[in-house]
This record gives structure tokens, sequence and C-alpha cells, in this order.
């Protein structure tokens, strides 16, 4: 698998060229995201664009990028509804309207989306963040796109906001900590292309602790 990092502004989330065709969330500033796409590729060779969750500074640019590529745009079932809601999508801390994306594919766990190459990524259902929060995990790499569950050095999503289910987080975080490994990238900050694993296990150490289990 190949993976290009692209994080235009230290506010987009980060976002993931996949294989020269599959998006991984979308950012925010369309602009700046569609001129660092066409380093890589011609904008119409774009496929799909994988929402890891509703959350408007992951969304926000997608509707522009999958109207000038073509790209169709999927999400988690449970955080369909929350795309176009000010409040689901969190579009109203930023001071914005809901992003206007309108996903027409819709995932739920164990979903196996082809990327090219034989290869795929598996959608684990992780909700917490928020209710339809995904990751996707390609085996063959032992690589995982975490969204908003967890971060590099122990960290993980908030659960304070409208649509958060933080009674579910500790749940979803062990769940990762049941996979292989090795390349995190996760939906803020650079990735890290070791010791996954150990990163995995650090998060689900701080929230247990958080959560006093
Ligand atoms: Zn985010
Ligand atoms: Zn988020």
């Amino acid at each position: 698998m190949e993976v290009q990092y692209i994080c235009p502004t230290a506010y987009d989330s980060s976002v993931y060229l996949v294989n020269r065709k599959v998006l991984i969330d979308a950012g925010m500033n369309s602009a700046l995201i569609i001129k660092e796409l066409e380093k890589y590729i011609k904008l119409n060779e774009l496929e799909l664009i994988i929402l890891t969750h509703c959350h408007y500074d992951h969304t926000a640019a997608a509707a522009s990028i999958s109207e000038k590529s073509g790209a169709k745009v999927g999400i988690h079932k449970a955080d369909l509804e929350g795309v176009n809601d000010e409040y689901l999508s969190v579009s109203v801390l930023f001071g914005e309207k809901s992003p206007t994306v309108k996903p027409v594919i819709t995932y739920e766990e164990g979903d196996q989306i082809p990327i090219g190459n034989g290869e795929f990524l598996e959608v684990i259902h992780t909700p917490g963040h928020s209710r339809g929060s995904i990751c996707l995990y390609e085996p063959a790499s032992k690589s995982l796109f975490s969204g908003d569950t967890v971060f590099p050095g122990g960290g993980f999503g908030r659960m304070d906001f409208e649509g958060s289910e933080p009674e579910k987080m500790l749940g979803s975080v062990e769940k990762l900590t049941k996979l292989d490994v090795k390349n995190l990238y996760s939906g803020h900050g650079a990735p890290t292309d070791r010791d996954g694993n150990k990163q995995i296990m650090a998060s689900y150490r701080m929230l247990s602790m958080m959560m006093g289990v």
C-alpha cells in the first residue's frame, strides 16, 4: 500500500492519499488540499473519499473535492446524519454551517473496501468520539488509519461532543489492541511507522485509568 500524508494547515485533519486513488478524510481547506493532491495524481483519478467520522475538520472539504474529482464519498452509517448537522458535525464550534457533502456509500463493521493491487481496508467500527467513528485496517502492511479514536503517544479522541458515546470508547480501543499494527495513521498529527501496537496499548492504558477501570 502506498500512502501520501497531506496536511495543509494546523487545523485540518490529516488527509491520506492511498494507492493514488482513495482519500481518507478530506480536511477543511479544499483549495489547498486539491493543490497537494495534484502533486501526486490527476484529480479525476481519485475514486473514493472515506470519512473516518462526521466532524467538520475531517469532512468540510469533501463536497468540493468530490465534485471536482467525481470521487464517491463513504462514511459509517451511524455518522451519516451527523455530517449535515451543525451540532453533530461540530461545525458550530468552527463558526460554520455543517458540511454539504452527501455520502452515497455507508459502511459497517467488517466491510472490506478494495483499494487496488488486491489490497483492501477493513472497516472497524469504533464508537466513542462519535457514534459512527471508524478505523481502517490494511493487513498486508499492518497499517491502521485511526481517525480521532487513538493518536500516537497514548492519546485518544475527546468524548464530550454532541454525538460522543464515552461509555463505548474503552471497548472500541480494546478492539484495536487485538490488531497487529505497525504503521499508525491518525486523524491529527504526523503518522508513525513503528510501534503501532505499543502506541495503541498506551492509549488503552491511559483511557482505562481515566475511566477508573
Ligand atoms: Zn479531528
Ligand atoms: Zn473528530
